[in-house]
C-alpha cells in the first residue's frame, strides 16, 4: 500500500491505487541552466512516477514551465537579448536535462506564454466569483472570500510583502497578492483590464485547475520554499474557484547546501546539474540526491562527491543480473510506498551492489543510467 505525508496536515494518507494518481510538481523559470537544487525535485519524484508504474497505477504528472517573470525580464535586459530568445534557450536546455538526467517525461509541461488567454480567462473568473478585486494596477486576490479554509488559518499568518510596492499601496488586505500585473516592462499582454502579465502564483493554480479539471489532485510537490507564498496562494485560488482544496498531499523536498552553506548565487557557489554530471556523472549526482532523507538538507561536500564517484564508477563496472532478487525488490518497494523513503530504498541497493545481488530492475527503478 502506498503511503505519502501530506505535510499541511501531518498526517499520512493512504493513496487508492485504483485511481488515477494526479500529481502537480512546479517547474523552474527558464532563464539559466538549472543549478542541483532545481534538479532535486525533478530527480526526487522520479522515483515516485517509476513506483506508478511498478505499482500499474495509472498517473497524471503536470509540470509547469514559467517562461514569463521578472527575472527572465532581468536577465534579457544584462545580456542584452529578448525575453522569448532567452526562455526559449533554456526550455529546451530543461527538456534536455530530462534527458541528460534519464528522468521520464510528465505527461505535459505547459508554458505559460501558450496560455495567457486561458489564465485571463482564469482571473476574470476569480473576479466573477468576488474572490478578486480590481486596483488602478492590478488585479488583486481576495484573502477575505476564500470560503473553505484548509490553508486559511495557516496563511492568515503572514504578510505577503513581498509583492512590489506600487502594487501593494491599493491592497485592501495584508494577505491579498497579485492575480494580475499590468506593466509595460518586459513582454505583455492585452487583458480588460489593461496591458500586463499574470501573477507567479496564478500561473500553477491555473494549471492545476485546467489540467485537472477542477479536481482534488492527489499531490502538489516542489522545493520547501514553495510552501508559503507560493502553495497556499495557489491553492487559495483554487478553493475560492472550486471550495475544495487543490490537493490531497503536499510534499516536498528540502534544500540543497554546498560545504555547508546555502547555495545561492550571491555567494558565487552555485552549481548547475550540467557542470556537475559533465565533470562526473547523472548517476553520481542521483547518487547524492537519494543518500539523504527527501526532506533533509542535502549537504554537497567533497567527500560525498567522491563517494558518489566511486559509486558511479563500480556501477559502471557492474553487470547486473536479469533476474530479480525477490527479497531486495520487496524491501525496496516497501520503503518506498513508505512516504517515498529513498534513502531507505537506496541501502539497499548499495548492499545488493556490494553483494553483486543487483538486477536490471533496481537500476531502472532508481533511474540509473547503465
Ligand atoms: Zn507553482
Amino acid at each position: 500500500m502506498l503511503k505519502l505525508k501530506d505535510k499541511w496536515s501531518d498526517k499520512v494518507i493512504n493513496i487508492d491505487q485504483t485511481k488515477e494518481f494526479d500529481f502537480y510538481l512546479c517547474g523552474p523559470d527558464v532563464y539559466d541552466h538549472i543549478h542541483v537544487g532545481n534538479a532535486r525535485p525533478i530527480i526526487t519524484y522520479d522515483i515516485l512516477i517509476r513506483l506508478l508504474k511498478e505499482l500499474n497505477i495509472k498517473y497524471k504528472y503536470v509540470h509547469n514551465i514559467t517562461d514569463v517573470a521578472d527575472k527572465i525580464i532581468n536577465a534579457a535586459k544584462q545580456l542584452g537579448t529578448t525575453e522569448s530568445e532567452l526562455s526559449e534557450k533554456y526550455y529546451n536546455h530543461y527538456v534536455e536535462m530530462f534527458n541528460r538526467l534519464n528522468l521520464i517525461k510528465p505527461t505535459v509541461m505547459p508554458r505559460v506564454t501558450d496560455n495567457i488567454n486561458a489564465i485571463i480567462k482564469f482571473v476574470e473568473e476569480q473576479l466573477k466569483k468576488g474572490t478578486a478585486y480590481r486596483t488602478p494596477n492590478a488585479v488583486m486576490f481576495s484573502a477575505n472570500h476564500i470560503p473553505n479554509p484548509r490553508s486559511y488559518h495557516q496563511y492568515t499568518a503572514y504578510d505577503l510583502e513581498e509583492e512590489l510596492e506600487e502594487y501593494n499601496k491599493y491592497k485592501k488586505d495584508p494577505r491579498d497578492f497579485t492575480l494580475w500585473r499590468n506593466t509595460s516592462d518586459g513582454d505583455n499582454w492585452k487583458s480588460p483590464w489593461g496591458n500586463g502579465r499574470p501573477g507567479w502564483h496564478t500561473e500553477c493554480a491555473f494549471f492545476v485547475y485546467h489540467y485537472f479539471n477542477g479536481k482534488t489532485i492527489t499531490m502538489h510537490s516542489g522545493g520547501i520554499d514553495l510552501e508559503f507564498p507560493h502553495h497556499m496562494c495557489e491553492n487559495a485560488q483554487f478553493e475560492g474557484m472550486t471550495h475544495h482544496t487543490m490537493a490531497e498531499i503536499w510534499n516536498y523536498v528540502g534544500h540543497i547546501h554546498i560545504d555547508g552553506e546555502k547555495m545561492s548565487k550571491s555567494l558565487k557557489n552555485t552549481v548547475t546539474a550540467l557542470d556537475f554530471i559533465n565533470q562526473y556523472s547523472t548517476n553520481a549526482l542521483k547518487y547524492i540526491m537519494f543518500s539523504s532523507n527527501k526532506e533533509d538538507t542535502v549537504n554537497f561536500t567533497k567527500e560525498l562527491t567522491n563517494k558518489a564517484v566511486d559509486f558511479s564508477n563500480k556501477l559502471k563496472k557492474y553487470t547486473p543480473s536479469n533476474s530479480v532478487n525477490e527479497t531486495n525488490k520487496k524491501l525496496i518497494i516497501e520503503s518506498l510506498c513508505n512516504n517515498l523513503d529513498i534513502k531507505t530504498a537506496f541501502k539497499v541497493f548499495e548492499k545488493a551492489l556490494e553483494n553483486n545481488t543487483l538486477s536490471t530492475w533496481e537500476i531502472n527503478l532508481f533511474g540509473f543510467t547503465h
